[in-house]
């Protein structure tokens, strides 16, 4: 990776073009079928990409283009889940959603995206991201009816994602990010399996690991739910004292328009932040300003060196020309703060 301050990336997702699913809706799915859809996904990672470099983005994503949803499309490629007879849980303790169950011991009968990871790489010639979910927010995200115990599941998935981290970043994966929202919710649980089981996933690993935990998408359920929070979202407090203390390289996490309060920030020391400029709840596009405004306000507990500007969360239900503006404004913002930071 180049030594240049302030590199931006974004949390992971961006929105589809129409012709591959359709826009603003989560487990959106695909319109095409066949050798057609594999390669509508491959040209729609292309566009992506081309969107992201096109913005001045450092560290590039595919945008998640060949995924239904994030935690989902990992899922339907393991033995022991069943998508066939789908239960309706309660994910987060926010929002009902049908979800796959498990049946029988999980496991990856092949590597779910090494070639997602072999086309991106040959893509581009900038520094790469790969997202995976997180196993907490697995365990979250199905219904359970063979390990009866969250904690053995998620040390099952933990040992799954390890195998594909570890390809992905033979196959030149820059950063493995596992995502979960789930972190912030299941505090007890999160001290007592959540973050040795993220531990063993990332067991091993010589690229940089990042973990991405958040307030969610901005969907209706996520912001009723943030509403009820309190003044101040104290939720990151309990969480970040394990996460310094753990083996993960990168935290990402909200900070645009959100009421985290920001010294928090300073409880991880020592790791890399992935500083959250962009809201991806609302429907305004940031101006470069007011993104280099919350990057400054990071830079009182984070060195320039360890900020990594970033997009709260995905943004695959905003709409495509939105998404690509926000992109503009978290590159402008970075670039307002990295030219005041060279010239003093
Ligand atoms: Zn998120």
């Amino acid at each position: 990776m180049n030594p240049r301050i302030l590199q931006t990336t974004i949390a992971g997702s961006l929105p589809k073009p129409a012709w591959l699913a359709p826009p603003r809706q989560l487990w959106a799915p695909w319109l095409l079928q066949g050798e057609a859809l594999a390669e509508g996904k491959r040209d729609a990672v292309r566009l992506a990409l081309r969107e992201q470099e096109r913005a001045g983005i450092d560290i590039v994503t595919d945008g998640e283009q060949t995924r239904r949803h994030f935690v989902t499309g990992y899922l339907e490629h393991l033995d022991g889940v069943d998508f066939e007879r789908t239960v309706t849980v309660r994910i987060r303790n926010r929002y009902d959603a049908k979800v796959p169950q498990v049946v029988g011991p999980v496991s990856r009968r092949q590597s779910v995206h090494a070639d997602d990871v072999r086309f991106l790489r040959a893509q581009t010639g900038k520094p790469i991201k790969f997202t995976l979910p997180g196993p907490m927010t697995m365990v979250d995200t199905l219904y359970d009816a063979h390990y009866r115990s969250r904690e053995r599941l998620a040390m099952a998935f933990a040992a799954i994602l390890n195998a594909e981290a570890r390809e992905l970043e033979a196959l030149g994966a820059d950063v493995v990010q596992f995502d979960e929202p789930a972190f912030n919710v299941y505090f007890d649980e999160v001290r007592d399996w959540g973050v040795p089981a993220l531990m063993k996933a990332r067991e091993g690993l010589k690229c940089r690991t990042a973990v991405h935990i958040c307030y969610g998408y901005g969907i209706k359920a996520n912001i009723d739910w943030k509403a009820g929070l309190g003044a101040e979202w104290r939720q990151y407090e309990a969480i970040f004292p394990l996460l310094a203390q753990s083996g993960i390289d990168q935290v990402s996490l909200e900070c645009a328009n959100s009421k985290v309060p920001i010294e928090l920030l300073a409880l991880l020391r020592g790791k890399d932040v992935l500083v959250g400029a962009i809201d991806v709840a609302s429907e305004t596009v940031e101006t470069p300003e007011q993104v280099a405004a919350t990057i400054r306000a990071a830079m009182k507990y984070v060195v320039p060196e360890k900020l990594f500007p970033c997009t709260n969360c995905g943004m695959v239900p905003l709409a495509r020309e939105l998404a690509a503006a926000k992109l503009h404004a978290l590159a402008a913002g970075a670039a307002i703060v990295r030219r005041e930071i060279e010239q003093n």
